[in-house]
């Protein structure tokens, strides 16, 4: 493990990494059926998998397929047995005479697969969870469809499918396309699907189980959704917008939706939100929601990204993994364009500058990497937050470049053009070339097949004598040979006046003449710039920028600059914008910047916000207010941390309520942990609080949280809280690394997940055997990335645990020296 650069950022490619390009073809592949027996009891599959290949341009004798402990039966082709030689993870299939070129032959393997490691998964219910339903649901992205049917499994391989799947009387089975025939023979339901568009195999699900069919009429298509029994009411919540989503992305794209039908079905124990195999989405069954967590919570942006994916991904499909982020980028950004439809401009812009600040805070923690990237060991490690956001907030960028006309008429084009086909990023940009006359090169090399981004400070000065504004964009991001300055265009506007400017160079000036001082200075209002910028507008411009700039990104960035200043002006302007401004957004960021200021004037204004009229602002002042120990703010908090409308807000009290260390707090979060909430947001609350405590009776009630029996995601905050608690109080140490150790190796997502962080953050040598063999052989990709770099961050703590804690106590230091600052700064600002 190596440090990549002087901020001291890990290689995005770890040890073992290696360049990936896509496999040769020696033949196309027409088409695939599969016809599927599941036996959910015993953890098994039937199958006859009838595959379709044509000869390309030479003679084939042996054609490898992808197959992953798939136990071969036998293979036919007309009649005829056909030798195969399993070969480790692929299986060759001998043609003799070998196909002559330009020839299609068809061939049916009869195979079984038992327990799969990967790729095909079945619930049931256990002890500890009774309740649970028994079915089956399968997830090939991005190369786990060879572990439960032989195939070419890879992206660039599109055929048409068909399926038929046999469950036991009465159950539902779903399949790509088309449902041609459902009927009763011998005690089975039998359901066949059709699918005439080609696809990738990482496209191709099963479910299997006793779900309930709800139609969703007003589509372009027939719509459904499938629930287990009991969940109707709570599918509608989640999926009821899905037939608008669909209208809307037409129009958007001047492109109907292409296949016949469009289905979502929620199951349970998901190691994704959704996966948008063709025509039959799966969704996490935890997006499934009652009518309280609908007040702050949805579930649009899953249903939204899915769907979108249905034309970027499935329609036109990355070549190969490096080239995904045609795949994510498309589908996150497509969240914003329907929330920007459904709840207005200011919700889609706040969803860009939300994936800005997760891609940088990614950039800043993790790595930095090209978004076009093909170093790694497993293509799951690239579908992170450069793949998502990131690629989201350079195409809204991409849409400020050219403008509302051009960007649709490019998108538009791109769909048309490459529509069935695989599409790297050159068709991208080609399509934007052929429809705008924009030669874009220059933006995709930096900002697609270069990592990184420019770090701004924005600066504004009006000049009584001179009658001039003017205004300094610096970059202070590291430049050199190899690191030149960002080069982009960006609008300002001041006095009523409107410019396009360019900014190329790391100190750039743009004086502008005005009469008199304006009343406001704009920077980016469409937040289109892709950096992580830092006002130093000045107190009076800041003010004005709070107050009145249309903009939501630039009110969030004049306010944190004000909560920096501290001023009796800009505590007078932040407690204003507390009253007056409509959205939320700007008052939850703010929020979190009072939090970390740790000012007295600050924790005042935060409790004035405690109660609030929107939830998603409460929430954040609620977890703000954490930051503040004093027994005032463990009053104020007591009241939402016993109940409050919104699920999530009752969860950010409890865990404030935690860090106030406050002599009721024990009391609250032991209460708490008892409940038995919707997706277990309250209990996840009070574990996390009692982790803050310090107190050696929380041990017991996290231990018993982080037990199998509990919901997933309090077991993953109980096993996080347990590290914190450990890092707070030695004594409880053994007892936090023995239940850490311990769920590393459970076989719950989620849960392995959380232990792992957990680990990680408590950074103890006794989990490094347990994380590598995760790193080696864990069950899901993600759980392979992450373990290789927990394991890799303690192993360096471990180096030099010297450095790290007398850094530690720095910062200690630091932090009481700006709280003694802070002081003496208000004492003066009252005086
Ligand atoms: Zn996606």
């Amino acid at each position: 493990m190596t440090l990549d650069d002087a901020n001291g950022r890990r290689a995005f490619a770890l040890p073992g990494s290696t360049l990936h390009y896509g496999p040769d073809k020696t033949v196309d592949v027409e088409h695939i059926d599969l016809q599927l027996a599941p036996d959910l009891e015993n953890r098994k599959l039937d199958g006859i998998c009838t595959t379709t290949v044509r000869a390309l341009d030479e003679a084939v004798s042996v054609l490898t397929l992808d197959a992953v402990d798939i136990q071969i039966v036998s293979i036919e082709c007309d009649g005829n047995s056909l030798t195969y030689t399993p070969q480790g993870e692929r299986l060759d299939v001998h043609f003799d005479p070998p196909l002559a070129p330009g020839t299609a032959t068809t061939f049916a393997i009869t195979y079984r697969v038992s327990d799969p490691r990967h790729g095909l998964f079945f619930v049931e219910p256990s002890a500890e969870y009774p309740k649970k339903i028994r079915h089956a649901w399968s997830q090939c992205q991005d190369e786990n469809a060879r572990y439960w049917f032989p195939c070419l499994d890879y992206p660039h391989e599109k055929q048409t499918t068909s399926a038929t799947i046999a469950v036991p009387k009465g159950q539902f089975a779903l399949g790509n396309g088309e449902l041609v025939e459902r009927r009763e023979e011998s005690g089975k339901t039998i359901y066949r699907y059709r699918q005439d568009v080609p696809h990738s195999t990482y496209l191709v699900p099963m479910v299997a189980g006793p779900f309930v069919e709800v139609a969703q009429p007003g589509a372009s298509v027939p719509i459904y959704y499938y629930v287990l029994p009991g969940r109707e009411a709570d599918g509608e919540r989640a999926f009821g917008k899905t037939p608008a989503m669909m209208a809307l992305f037409e129009q958007r794209l001047e492109a109907r939706y292409p296949y016949a039908r469009y289905s979502q079905i929620a199951v349970s124990d998901f190691i994704f939100g959704g996966m948008e195999n063709t025509t039959a989405t799966t969704q996490t069954d935890r997006t499934l929601h009652d009518e309280r967590a609908h007040l702050d919570f949805s579930s649009d942006p899953l249903v939204a990204h899915e769907l979108a994916h249905q034309w970027f991904g499935d329609l036109l499909t990355c070549r190969d993994w490096s080239q995904a982020w045609l795949n994510e980028s498309f589908a996150t950004f497509f969240e914003g364009v329907f929330r920007e439809a459904d709840l207005g401009y200011e919700e889609y812009l706040y969803d860009v500058f939300g994936w800005m600040k997760r891609y940088l805070e990614e950039d800043r923690d993790r790595y930095r990497r090209a978004i076009v990237c093909n170093d790694y060991r497993d293509p799951i490690e690239l579908f992170d937050r450069h793949l998502y956001e990131k690629g989201g907030a350079v195409l809204h960028m991409l849409r400020g470049e050219l403008g509302e006309g051009r960007f649709w008429r490019s998108i538009r084009r791109y769909v048309a053009d490459n529509s069935g086909r695989n599409v790297e990023t050159i068709d991208l940009i080609r399509a934007i070339e052929q429809a705008s006359g924009r030669n874009m090169r220059a933006f995709f090399d930096r900002w697609i097949f270069r990592g990184g981004h420019p770090q701004l400070r924005v600066s504004a000065t009006y000049d009584d004598a001179r009658h001039a504004l003017t205004i300094a964009i610096d970059q202070t991001q590291p430049i050199d040979a190899e690191n030149p300055p960002f080069a982009f265009d960006v609008d300002l506007e001041a006095g009523g006046r409107k410019m396009r400017v360019r900014i190329e160079r790391e100190h750039e000036t743009i004086t502008v003449p005005l009469e008199s001082e304006p009343a406001l200075v704009r920077f980016d209002p469409g937040a289109f710039i892709l950096a992580d910028v830092t006002y130093a507008l000045g107190v009076r411009f800041a003010v004005a920028v709070l107050a009145g700039d249309p903009s939501i990104v630039a009110r969030i960035r004049a306010g944190r600059e004000l909560v920096k200043e501290g001023s009796a002006q800009a505590r007078a302007a932040l407690a204003a914008a507390f009253q007056d401004d409509m959205f939320w957004g700007v008052l939850a960021e703010l929020a979190a910047a009072l939090g970390k200021s740790h000012a007295a004037w600050a924790r005042n204004l935060l409790l004035g916000a405690l109660h609030h009229r929107h939830p998603k602002v409460r929430r954040a002042v609620a977890e703000a207010l954490g930051e503040f120990n004093e027994a005032e703010v463990a009053d104020a908090l007591k009241i939402p941390a016993r109940g409050d409308a919104s699920y999530f807000v009752t969860q950010a009290a409890l865990h404030a309520l935690g860090k106030t260390r406050g002599d009721k707090a024990f009391k609250i979060l032991r209460e708490a942990a008892r409940g038995t909430s919707w997706n277990g947001v309250i209990e996840s609350g009070a574990a996390l609080g009692l982790g803050e405590l310090a107190d050696p009776r929380a041990t017991p009630l996290l231990l018993e949280l982080t037990k199998p029996g509990n919901d997933q995601s309090t077991r993953g905050s109980a096993l996080v809280a347990l590290a914190r608690q450990a890092g707070l109080l030695e004594s409880e140490r053994a007892a936090a690394i023995d239940a850490i150790g311990r769920a590393l190796d459970d076989t719950g997502f989620a849960v392995t997940r959380s232990a792992i962080l957990a680990a990680e953050r408590l950074g103890d040598k006794h989990f490094l055997t347990a994380l590598d063999r995760l790193a080696e052989n864990g069950f899901a990709g993600r759980l392979r990335r992450d373990a290789s770099e927990a394991a890799a961050r303690i192993r360096d703590a471990q180096k030099a645990p010297a450095a790290v804690s007398s850094l530690r106590s720095d910062l200690e230091a630091l932090r009481a020296e700006q709280r003694k600052l802070q002081e003496k700064l208000e004492a003066l600002s009252r005086a």
